[in-house]
């Protein structure tokens, strides 16, 4: 086997939050229908199988959740479909927890689901964007959410924080807050699709310095705290390379596809399902070859000032999604992307550096894997 292929469904365009930086299209009552989810979860089993790679299967929307039977269905379907193949199959969602419950939660341990619950951290933070349509916040029940995962320890999950202009002034905090109620791994999502002015963006640096201080402190205490972002930029210095998921797969081991069953290179892309630059067909008239190899052509960053950059291949400069959001091209680094990661690497180093002189135990542990 050779890398697995990622299938992303967009169950619905129905969601009952408006969070402020939802790049997930317009909001109304639109899902998919079970044929062609049929279809699309086919297509992904024979492209699967031609190009002998496992199979992940990830629910996103809108808020999946809201069909919840449409989803169950799908796996259902699936499983049956990959009895007789040697496809190994996993299951994913993206949820903003409103609608999560114990008996949904026990159904996807039962299939080794990996949960990515949508929280942006302390109640200041999250109710910043991620909001119901009357306006009001939704941490208490995101919050909820966060207890229930706790109570299915063997699941697979992480919570996914949203970092944008409005809310990074609370990030110090909104991590800690993560940290204090869930010991798994925490992503830092960094929203490319808005404006970050000079001031904001020293903000956002302030807050990443003090965040790096508590990751530190974290592994000073022996309970080190998974920040995806930082660890990342760890592991691509000792190995010199860029981790795996630095390696854009957009198009090829990555695929999303459309409520109305249009195929798209990524999740992060779909939006309203309706932009022909980098739409390669549909479930119906099967995967546009010639589209999808023009889009994977032009992966990679054509970006001239990152040829000769130190740090290219620990950045996040090909990530097409990214990109495209950011700059309108898959291969056009934007400025604010450039200025984070160096700030990421900068700090991950600094505090890597820290720790291993010290000898700090957790963290010897977690990157070589035993302490010297
Ligand atoms: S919960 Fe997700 S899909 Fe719904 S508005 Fe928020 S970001 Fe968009
Ligand atoms: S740090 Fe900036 S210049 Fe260097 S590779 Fe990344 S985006 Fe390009």
């Amino acid at each position: 086997m050779n890398g697995n292929l990622t299938l992303t469904l967009c169950l619905t365009h129905g969601c009952n939050l408006r969070c402020r930086y939802c790049y997930a299209g317009r909001k109304y009552a639109h899902a998919m229908s079970q044929e062609t989810a049929e279809k699309a979860l086919d297509l992904a089993l024979a492209e699967a199988q031609r190009t002998g790679r496992n199979l992940d299967i990830s629910f996103f929307g809108g808020e999946p959740l809201l069909e919840w039977p449409l989803l169950r269905h799908c796996c259902t379907y699936l499983q049956q479909k990959a009895a007789e193949s040697a496809t190994r199959i996993r299951f994913g969602i993206t949820t903003n927890g409103t609608l999560l419950t114990r008996d949904k939660l026990e159904w996807m341990a039962g299939r080794d689901f990996l949960v990515g619950l949508s929280i942006d951290g302390s109640p200041a933070m999250h109710n910043t964007n991620r909001r119901f349509a009357d306006g009001h916040g939704s941490h208490e029940l995101a919050a909820e959410a966060l207890g229930l995962l706790a109570c299915f320890p063997h699941l697979r999950s992480k919570v996914i924080c949203v970092v944008n202009p409005a809310n990074c002034i609370h990030l110090r905090e909104g991590v800690r807050w993560l940290h204090d109620h869930y010991h798994g791994p925490i992503a830092l999502n960094f929203d490319y699709w808005s404006e970050w002015t000079d001031e904001q963006f020293a903000t956002l640096s302030q807050q990443l310095e003090l965040v790096t201080d508590d990751l530190a402190g974290s592994y000073r205490s022996g309970h080190p705290m998974q920040l995806e972002c930082m660890e990342s930029k760890i592991i691509s210095h000792l190995q010199n390379q860029p981790k795996d998921c630095l390696h854009c797969r957009i198009g090829e081991r990555e695929i999303a596809v459309s409520v109305d069953g249009n195929f798209f290179p990524c999740s992060r892309m779909v939006g309203d399902g309706d932009d022909p630059a980098i739409c390669f067909g549909n479930v119906s008239s099967g995967i546009d070859r010639a589209r999808q190899n023009a889009i994977i052509a032009t992966r990679g960053n054509a970006t001239p000032e990152c040829r000769l950059c130190e740090w290219r291949h620990r950045c996040l400069n090909t990530c097409g999604c990214t990109n495209y959001a950011a700059t309108g091209h898959i291969n056009r680094v934007s400025p604010f992307l450039c200025n984070l990661q160096q700030t990421l690497i900068r700090l991950a180093d600094d505090m890597a550096e820290a720790l291993y002189s010290e000898q700090n135990p957790a963290f010897l542990q977690r990157f070589y894997g035993a302490a010297k």
